[in-house]
């Protein structure tokens, strides 16, 4: 066992994978014996990823806020703490917050061989993000 004290600075989230305010907290880091990366990934209001794929699929498992999150070809969802959703490998999509809330959510993966943990592709537009989302009943 060890404990890792609280020692990586948050970084902020670059403007290449990102559109709008978004800061990362390394939670688990790959190693030579463990592909696992999660990360704590803290969405201001309007923020979002761009649209990208990861190559083993991933986890975001949403714990603050009201967030939004979306594959190619299908409609927005909007999701909130609780809710975990899995995106396939290879699977296009994004994911941020509400234009109205922060949105925090851990996202775990697994990286490929080289070690890489996604593809990056455009930002997501203001009239992509604008969409209205699927009606939720809760
Ligand atoms: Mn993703």
């Amino acid at each position: 066992m060890q404990v890792i004290r609280n020692s990586l600075d948050t970084t902020p989230g670059p403007s290449t994978w990102f559109t709008g305010t978004v800061f990362i907290d390394t939670v688990v880091a790959p190693t030579a014996t463990s592909r696992l990366s999660a990360s704590l990934v803290h969405f201001a209001p309007g923020a979002r990823t761009a649209w990208h794929t990861h190559p083993n699929g991933q986890t975001i498992y949403v714990t603050e806020g009201v967030g939004l999150a979306q594959c190619r070809g299908a409609p927005i969802e909007v999701i909130r703490p609780g809710d975990r959703v899995t995106f396939a490998p290879g699977e296009e999509h994004w994911h941020g917050a509400a234009p109205n809330r922060f949105m925090t959510h851990l996202a775990m993966l697994e990286v490929d061989e080289a070690g890489n943990n996604a593809t990056w592709g455009v930002h997501v537009t203001d009239e992509e993000y604008g969409q209205p989302p699927v009606p939720t009943t809760w």
